[in-house]
């Protein structure tokens, strides 16, 4: 990766499109607003996000550009921190494919 991809990965936290999402319970989920706007939901801590190209490669040991956005995103505390009900969290885990 980096070069054209290090440039993708930037622009993500540019836009602020780093949102970390935190029920009462305490359980959290990360989402990054892609380029073309779809919202993709990942767990930084399990290093996880149910986008295409994460299934594609990370059985090659590479990560995505969106947890690679919010590892910056949180080393420059650029993370947009929301709280969310329960249910919300839930239904993100669901990971609902689209
Ligand atoms: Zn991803």
């Amino acid at each position: 990766m980096f070069d054209k991809d290090a440039q993708n990965v930037l622009s993500l936290v540019d836009r602020e499109a780093v949102s970390q999402l935190v029920a009462p319970s305490g359980r959290t989920v990360h989402q990054v607003v892609g380029s073309t706007g779809a919202y993709y939901t990942c767990l930084i801590e399990e290093l996880y996000c149910n986008c295409t190209y994460y299934k594609n490669h990370i059985l090659q040991g590479e990560l995505c550009k969106h947890l690679v956005s919010i590892l910056i995103a949180r080393s420059i505390g650029s993370v947009d921190v929301r709280r969310v009900n329960e249910e919300q969290v839930a239904r993100l885990l669901t990971f609902s494919d689209d």
